[in-house]
């Protein structure tokens, strides 16, 4: 295969961080791919397209010397009627989502005379565009302009074709109907979902008259019907169901080639340095598999009542943690951090104490999951999080708040590294008090059988994720079936 020209590769995420990061970690394993040489002697060109104050971000989290190349569409929020920051999901308010994602519709007509400019340049055969999920359009876009075009689905293959088979085809529910109920899904008939469950996925009692519901299954069935292969970041080993429902519900070639993880998309500020050294140094003065990192990740949050929940049966718990504080569901996302949010005197007792560090930004989440001392995470279930959990052998307390999260705390139930204290963040959601809290968090981070099992199957879910994409193991020679896949992938890229 020597001599052909290089594979260029336009990678295209949807603007939120669970999108951004993932992206920049498959960007940056597809560029050590190119160095090597590793697919079949081809040459790997990789450019990531965004915003302006995405592309500087991430630029930023690339290392000096990254080959990765960067390429930006212009974008004005204000015209939309958002905050002018609002170039992620996370600056954006949750009721102005639909006028968001509408927004990032109208990228189309710089995105197309991009991808036609790299294309009259390296001809159209060299080129494959490589679109998050949620930019259905790209693959129109991909098939006009004749080149090829693959999705990268940044969620799990499991609470992915839960939930995508929700959103298209939602099941019918006979009236009347209780919170437990349970219906069978149109396409999977073996998969079963709560009243509750479907309505934290559908966000809204009513489908119908949904417009983000409208727009992502539009975006999903323009993918399934154009686009020529679907990238996972999950592994054959960690998801074998998943995987399955996927390829049967999109029809597509499916390559699973995660986990990716480890990027960060912001450069810290040296506030936020000192910060993450504050957040190491506490867990340094913690016995190993001692502490509770709580995180909702970047966009979601619950609402006041419930966070006052939490805190007390955190409190209750006695156990060491660290939380990420968001602003409740009241509150604006982008809201400066308020004592009111959290019981009286809650932080001072517990810095007082030693027991507990209330991060009010951005947290180093990752350099929390790697460190020894960190025993549980307990996390809403963004795909992204649970990788990073899995990757560091962490057991997960499950509070999943809308859409695919909902089905990935099952999926880590199943593999026995996770436990549900409470799900949605408006239908259901904690429906018993803290004692409730305080109890999940001491099944998981106590001495128990339970505790001793979840940290037992944890370390093995992490050599077999380690495994998948051929890092660490005792022969560093065998390739993993990820690795396997990512060379599949660029083999129908471009061959
Ligand atoms: N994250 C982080 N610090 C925070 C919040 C989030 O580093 O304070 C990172 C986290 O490590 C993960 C991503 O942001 O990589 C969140 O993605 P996920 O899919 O878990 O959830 P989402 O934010 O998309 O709901």
């Amino acid at each position: 295969r020597g001599g052909r020209g290089a594979g260029h590769l336009l990678l295209f995420p949807f603007l939120a961080q669970g999108h951004l990061i993932p992206f920049l970690n498959l960007a940056k394993r597809l560029e050590s791919l190119g160095q090597r040489g590793g697919s079949g002697q081809r040459r790997l060109e990789v450019t990531i397209v965004s915003t302006p104050r995405n592309v500087a971000n991430l630029q930023r989290a690339v290392p000096a010397g990254s080959s990765i190349g960067f390429a930006e569409l212009p974008f004005s929020p204000s015209d939309h009627g958002l905050p002018p920051d609002a170039e992620s999901a996370d600056a954006v308010p949750l009721r102005a989502f639909p006028a968001f994602y509408r927004a990032t519709e109208l990228l189309r007509p710089s995105f197309e005379e991009l991808v036609a400019e790299v294309a009259g340049r390296q001809g159209r055969e060299n080129v494959c565009v490589l679109a998050d999920i949620f930019l259905g359009w790209t693959a129109e876009s991909a098939r006009a302009l004749g080149v090829r075009h693959r999705v990268f689905l940044t969620s799990g293959a499991y609470a992915s074709a839960v939930t995508f088979s929700i959103w298209l085809r939602p099941p019918t529910f006979p009236r009347p109907v209780g919170p437990s109920d349970e219906q069978a899904l149109h396409d999977f008939p073996d998969v079963r979902v709560r009243y509750t469950e479907f309505l934290n996925v559908i966000v809204t009692e009513d489908h119908a008259t949904n417009p983000m519901l409208a727009y992502l299954c539009r975006m999903i069935s323009l993918h399934f019907r154009h686009s020529g292969g679907l990238v996972i970041n999950t592994s054959e080993e960690i998801e074998p169901k998943g995987l399955h429902l996927i390829r049967k519900l999109s029809g597509l070639p499916t390559f699973a080639v995660g986990p990716l993880i480890g990027g960060r998309t912001r450069a810290p500020s040296d506030d936020a340095r000192d910060e993450d050294a504050r957040i190491i140094k506490f867990l340094d003065s913690k016995p190993p598999a001692s502490v509770l990192y709580v995180s909702f990740g970047s966009q979601n949050t619950i609402p006041a009542s419930q966070m006052m929940e939490l805190a007390r049966g955190l409190e209750a718990s006695g156990r060491p943690f660290i939380w990420a504080v968001r602003p409740p569901a009241e509150f604006d996302g982008a809201e400066a951090f308020r004592a009111e949010w959290l019981p009286d005197g809650f932080e001072d007792r517990a810095a007082a104490a030693g027991r507990g560090v209330v991060v009010r930004r951005w947290a180093p989440q990752v350099a929390i999951l790697a460190h020894a001392s960190t025993g549980a995470f307990l996390s809403h279930c963004g795909w992204n999080s649970v990788l990073e959990s899995l990757w560091h052998g962490v057991p997960v307390v499950g509070w999943p708040l809308i859409a695919d999260q909902v089905f990935d705390v099952r999926l880590l139930e199943e593999l026995g590294v996770g436990v549900e204290v409470a799900s949605g963040r408006v239908f259901g959601g904690l429906g018993k008090g803290w004692e409730h809290v305080r109890d999940v968090v001491e099944a998981v981070l106590g001495d128990g059988e339970k505790a001793r099992d979840m940290r037992r199957k944890a370390a093995e879910l992490k050599q077999l994720a380690r495994a998948a994409v051929g890092v660490g193991g005792a022969d560093d020679e065998v390739k993993g079936s990820s690795v396997l896949a990512m060379e599949r992938l660029l083999d129908s890229a471009f061959g």
